[in-house]
């Protein structure tokens, strides 16, 4: 104890140094000697706790008063005090994610900014002996108009990656088993430096998995992971549309080690109706007329997802005149309610007339009058205008 440095001196501050002031100095001085950086270099190791230590006492305005006046005395790191000296263990659980944060908090950055105080612990870096869930997987269906109006169960056979079965997921080959990563030493991940950043990246040596495979598994190439078929019955309800997502509880990709599988999502594709168009909840329809109907009105059938049903033409309808028919659309998806379905009137000129017929055809439009077509009177007057004003400016 007698030979401490003066944690002022080991932080290089002030003794009047701000809170700020000793907290960016702190920072710094952690960048550089942080474990993480300085794999097997004890000296850069008993620097660390050197400045760890220093800075909590100096950032605690109690303990900072008390070693002002009292000096290394009067900071108790005795039993339940400070341990970081002797369970140099608690070392390991800071790493490089806590200074980048103290980074964000150094740049403005919303990362709050208290390592050792409060128990507060970062995410452990993923141990890559620990259970992992499987991976969600999504596959893509194509399905009719018509299932999706009614809804339809599905039987499909996807292929999703399984655990091998012949190296259990190790990726080992029988006999043989993964052995401790020697560039990254397990820990799954290395340190570069990027000019003024040092940046945690998974280790290129192991993939970031802690252990590298010599005899790779022949069954899966050493991946652990191979392809298996699985059944499922699958229900799809009234009223899905393109891009909705079904999902389907553990039937996704195989976990590893023990770990959950993942969640199988089924992605849809619905044909296009070769009658309807649809819109959202909402479905349009076009129907041909025959001109009589427009002309005198009457009853035509509509199809509707419940089946026909009859709409009422007015006399004298125009051609593409729309009518809503209200809840005769989708189904909404989860509910029991409906879109809207609309019609819309095509009047259809009719072909291959007899000669009985174009007889009739040619008496109804010797017996029409100006008021029978208001739509081509009402044209011939403006085209009438126009010539009458070419000719003016003409000077005739
Ligand atoms: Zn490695
Ligand atoms: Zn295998």
């Amino acid at each position: 104890m007698a030979d401490k440095r003066d944690y002022y001196e080991i932080l290089g501050v002030a003794k009047t140094a701000t809170e700020a002031e000793i907290k960016s100095a702190y920072r710094k001085l952690a960048m550089k000697y942080h474990p993480d950086h300085n794999q097997g270099d004890a000296s850069a190791a008993e620097k660390f706790k050197e400045i760890s230590e220093a800075y909590e006492v100096l950032s605690n305005k109690e303990k900072r008063e008390r070693y002002d006046r009292f000096g290394h005395d009067g900071v108790d790191f005795g039993p339940g005090g400070f341990n970081f000296g002797r369970d140099f263990s608690h070392a390991q659980d800071i790493d490089l994610q806590d200074i980048m944060g103290m980074f964000g908090s150094f740049f403005g950055g919303g990362f709050g900014f208290d390592p050792f105080g409060g128990g507060r612990r970062r995410a452990r870096r993923a141990d890559p002996d620990a259970p992992q869930p499987g991976e969600d997987t999504t596959v893509r269906i194509k399905i009719g108009f018509e299932e999706a109006i009614f809804g339809c169960t599905r039987d499909i056979d996807i292929k999703i990656p399984d655990v091998c079965g012949e190296c259990g997921g190790t990726g080992a080959a029988k006999g043989s088993k993964p052995e401790t990563c020697r560039r990254c030493g397990g820990r799954g991940s290395v340190v570069q430096e990027n000019g003024f950043f040092r940046i945690q990246q998974p280790c290129p040596a192991c993939q970031g998995r802690g252990k590298t495979i010599s005899t790779p598994c022949r069954h899966c190439g050493g991946t652990g992971t191979a392809t298996s078929t699985r059944h499922i019955s699958l229900t799809i309800p009234p009223g899905v549309d393109t891009g909705t997502n079904l999902r389907v509880r553990g039937k996704g990709a195989a976990g590893l080690r023990g770990g959950p599988p993942g969640d199988l999502y089924v992605e849809l594709v619905v044909a296009e109706s070769s009658i309807f168009q649809r819109d959202g909840t909402d479905l349009g329809v076009e129907i041909p007329i025959s001109p009589a109907t427009a002309i005198l009105g009457g009853s035509i059938d509509v199809p509707t997802p419940d089946g026909k049903a009859q709409l009422r033409i007015p006399a004298g309808v125009p051609d593409g005149q729309i009518f809503r028919m209200r809840g005769h659309g989708m189904p909404v998806l989860n509910s029991h309610s409906r879109g809207d379905l609309s019609v819309r009137i095509a009047i259809e000129t009719p072909v291959k007339l007899s000669s009985a017929q174009k007889e009739a055809m040619r008496k109804f439009d010797e017996e029409s009058c100006d008021e029978n077509y208001p739509q081509s009177n009402a044209f011939a007057q403006k085209v009438s205008r126009f010539f009458a004003r070419r000719d003016e400016l003409r000077g005739k």
